[in-house]
């Protein structure tokens, strides 16, 4: 059985079609530049590249020549549609409604509308994903997995901001937490490496990608996530500010005469390791400016993982103990200096890294040496296939 999983962004669209019996892709591929001039769509299957250079006005034109590329006589892998037995599509925000993937139905659509404020910038266009899915393939079965999901165990006081409660009754203003489905994968994954259940442990997993996130996962559930309302929240990222001080937007809107539109963009683009370092957002080139004794790299590298550092203590005292620290994502998975300056700022709690597996990239693998008291692991996150497995699981029911 074939499931196709479509991620949908404003202007881009990422796909995979996964073959389950194996849990392998047969094919991966990225759309990018839809609605603007020069359109591409970039095809990864039996190690070859398939590239359709097309104006594509909308997402329906986009997944129309998806899925003509995967029928595609030569460069294709199926047949045809009926080989893909269901559409699993990313969403980003599920608010409190929904705690687990869901099979889409028009009741779920209309939910989904609802949704559209709390991230007006990321359900729309998996909104409009889903509806040309539908159109296009109106037979097959489609299920919705949330970024948010994971996250809607933690606890109120743990979701709760100490605003006028109105606010969260009346608005939907808490801790919604993101990057959901990646946690989710990452956990059940070192449990299994640990020849554990899941339900026996406490976990902390470090997302740490473009944008970063930690969850601190309890007995398998979510307990605390460093996402907020929305995903600016937390750890500082590529351009992302993290926390900070709330007070400092008003004074900046004021001393420099900002909008709220513009103060956003400050705090969403223009910060984080970017902004700290005037380097990049790609902490490839901030690691390479550092090295080279570039103070302002060296500085954004060591705000960057004091906070995970700090935000790994936080969720110590949340678990009231941990059992395993889990890296993923792109900086999480491939930067071994990283990990190793994270896990020195750990070392109170008895962790001892294992340098050469540290070093060791694209797999799964205990990075921590076989007496260290936390176990320490790197992940590669797929969350791609997590979907798939969601998708499966609910079609099948
Ligand atoms: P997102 O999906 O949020 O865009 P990714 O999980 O793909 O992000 O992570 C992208 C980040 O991972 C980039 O900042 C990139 O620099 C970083 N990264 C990828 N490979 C390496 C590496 N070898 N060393 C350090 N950072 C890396």
């Amino acid at each position: 059985m074939n499931i196709l999983v479509v991620n949908c962004g404003s202007s881009s669209l990422k796909y995979q079609l996964i073959d389950m019996e194996t849990e392998k892709p047969l094919a991966k591929g990225l759309v990018e530049r839809i609605g603007i001039e020069g359109s591409i769509l970039t095809q990864k299957a039996n190690g070859e590249k398939y590239i359709i250079e097309e104006p594509m006005d909308d997402h329906k034109k986009a997944i129309e020549l998806v899925l003509k590329a995967l029928v595609d006589g030569k460069h294709g892998v199926i047949k045809d549609m009926s080989e893909i037995a269901s559409v699993g599509h990313r969403v980003v925000h599920g608010g409190e409604k929904y705690s687990k993937s869901v099979l889409i139905d028009e009741d779920v659509m209309k939910e989904l509308e609802d949704c559209i404020k709390l991230a007006p910038l990321h359900n729309p266009p998996n909104l409009i994903g889903i509806n040309a899915c539908k159109e296009l393939m109106p037979k097959t079965p489609m299920v919705a997995v949330f970024d948010t999901a994971f996250h809607q165990t933690l606890p109120d006081y743990a979701f709760t901001y100490a605003l006028p409660y109105e606010m969260y009754s009346d608005l939907g203003v808490r801790k919604y937490g993101f990057h959901g489905t990646s946690h989710r994968f990452v956990s059940a994954e070192v449990a299994k490496m640990m020849g554990k259940d899941i339900k026996d442990l406490k976990i902390i997993t470090c997302h740490l990608g473009n944008g970063a996130s930690l969850c601190a996962i309890n007995g398998g559930k979510a307990v605390d996530t460093t996402m907020g309302f929305t995903p600016l929240a937390g750890l500082v990222m590529g351009t992302r500010c993290g926390d900070i001080d709330p007070s400092i937007l008003p004074f900046l809107m004021k001393e420099l005469n900002m909008s709220a539109d513009d103060i956003n963009n400050v705090i969403n683009k223009k910060s984080g390791v970017f902004g700290l370092s005037g380097v990049s957002s790609d902490f490839r080139d901030i690691e390479n400016a550092s090295k080279e004794g570039n103070k302002r790299a060296e500085l954004a590298l060591k705000v960057f993982d004091y906070k995970v550092i700090t935000s790994i203590g936080a969720y110590v005292a949340a678990l009231n103990g941990v059992d395993a620290i889990v890296f993923t994502a792109g900086l999480g998975e491939n930067s071994a200096t990283n990990r190793e300056a994270i896990c020195n700022g750990l070392s109170y709690l008895g962790i001892e890294l294992d340098k050469e597996k540290n070093g060791m990239r694209g797999e799964a693998v205990e990075i921590s040496k076989a007496d260290s008291k936390v176990k320490v692991f790197t992940i590669p996150t797929n969350e791609e296939l997590m979907i798939a497995r969601d998708t499966e699981e609910i079609v099948n029911a």
